[in-house]
């Protein structure tokens, strides 16, 4: 019997210990990253630039790999583990038979999933001696993830940060220099990369691929520092999928276990983290679940092709086997723009391509997907992200569905983050004055 609990919490020291890999359970190998065919090697710079951790977990084929005891008190002082909600105000508002869970990530201190990732990201360069960490941001989310990691384990933190999001995130700006992180609007004068392209015009809008081009070489020319990536590769989806490892131990305690499992998708970190572990159940245990991506049709990513291409604009880094709409492809903006990127995880878009994901991609004008977050804060109480909209939309969506079947599912969608720093896009969006 259904029970009508709101909330299902797990104990401190119910934090899970490990994190869960699923590459040894993939359904075939997963395609290594490689070199283009022409041009200097990409692979051999990786181990100059990446932290060395990180890198030997992106290639791991352990099943299991424990998180240190060190970053657990980190999760543990980010507020982790965090609970489930049963989203029983938004059910009577619908009218619907299913049953909706939803996992808050938005009680992340910077407001994003992201912050899983960026402490263990810091916790490792820490430990391996580098003093400064370097990256791009788009969002702005990513940025301020990594400048409150950097904060909290005492290095310091340069954010490349695509000037035309720059320019009117104020708050997110404000943010991140309080937390003592150094923001330099991208393309900058710092890097070459970058100031080619300043020089010609002072107030270029810039790209996340011109921004990680910048990230890049700012790490390559000084040894005491290391470069991050915020989404996309394996040992990101590793870091997140203490989401979903929650949240299995969760449904054990409410008695049900999911039908339905949503979650937004830009790069694949927060929808890897949240569903990787229930892919696990299938891939091993023969669970049957339905998994849904929810996009923008701004990037519909996975219902790009499968094949390799640069995970940047500017092609310094290695190819990487994925669903894409290619590398030069224009995206057109978007409030949800974390969910603006060419390509999927490669993780991801092998389990796509093997028919394991569904995908919807919802009209730019973000429209539905807005109204669904007015619909969601005012059952529910809580503001999503722009991009976690997308998943709350896809999860009323099946809900409706539902509606109209009679059938009782349980939905499961995972809330990546809050919408505190995002109120402009909404204003605009729905039209509130
Ligand atoms: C960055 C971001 C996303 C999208 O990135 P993924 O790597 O696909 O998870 C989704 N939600 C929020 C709140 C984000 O900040």
């Amino acid at each position: 019997m259904p029970s009508d609990q709101r909330q299902f919490r797990l104990d401190v020291d119910e934090l899970p210990t490990r994190w869960y890999n699923i590459i040894p359970d993939l359904p075939e190998p997963l395609p290594p990253p490689k070199d283009p065919e022409d041009g200097p090697s990409r692979m051999e710079q990786l181990p100059n630039m990446m932290i060395g951790e990180c890198l030997k977990q992106e290639f791991s084929t352990d099943s299991w790999i424990d998180i240190p005891e060190g970053l657990r008190q980190l999760y543990l002082q980010a507020g982790r583990p965090r609970p489930l909600f049963r989203a029983l105000s938004l059910e009577k508002a619908l009218g619907t038979p299913a049953r909706l869970y939803y996992k808050s990530e938005f009680y992340s201190p910077t407001g994003s999933h992201k912050v899983n990732t960026a402490l263990a990201q810091a916790y490792y360069a820490k430990e391996q001696g580098f003093e400064r960490l370097t990256t791009e941001t788009g969002a702005g989310q990513w940025g301020n993830a990594l400048a409150y990691a950097t904060a909290l384990t005492g290095l310091e933190c340069t954010v490349y940060w695509v000037r035309a999001v720059y320019k009117w995130k104020a708050a997110r700006l404000g943010f991140i220099k309080m937390l003592g992180g150094e923001v330099y609007a991208s393309p900058s004068d710092r890097t070459e990369a970058g100031r080619k392209l300043y020089e010609q015009n002072p107030d270029h809008p810039g790209s996340l691929g011109i921004a990680i081009s910048e990230g890049l070489e700012d790490s390559k020319n000084d040894p005491k520092a290391a470069y991050c990536l915020g989404s996309v590769l394996n040992h990101v989806l590793l870091h997140q999928t203490v989401i979903g490892l929650e949240t299995q131990k969760q449904f054990e305690k409410a008695g049900v276990y999911p039908d339905l499992v949503i979650s937004c998708l830009g790069g694949g970190s927060n929808f890897g983290g949240f569903a990787l572990p229930f892919m696990g159940d299938v891939l091993t245990k023969g669970k049957k679940i339905q998994f849904i991506a929810a996009q923008s049709q701004a990037a519909p990513n996975l219902q790009g092709e499968y094949r390799y291409n640069f995970a940047d604009h500017a092609e310094i880094t290695p190819m990487l086997k994925m669903c894409t709409l290619g590398h030069k492809a224009v995206l057109e903006p978007i409030k949800g723009d974390g969910l603006r990127y060419h390509g999927c995880s490669p993780i991801i878009s092998l389990l796509r391509h093997h028919g394991y994901i569904d995908t919807v991609a919802y009209p730019q004008d973000e429209k539905h997907v807005f109204e669904s977050a007015r619909l969601f804060v005012n059952a529910e109480g809580f503001l999503p992200a722009p991009e976690s909209a997308y998943s709350v939309c896809c999860a009323i969506d099946e809900a409706k569905k539902c509606k109209e079947t009679g059938e009782g599912k349980v939905i499961a969608f995972n809330v990546s983050g809050h919408g505190f720093m995002d109120m402009e896009g909404y204003r605009e969006v729905l039209g509130i004055e």
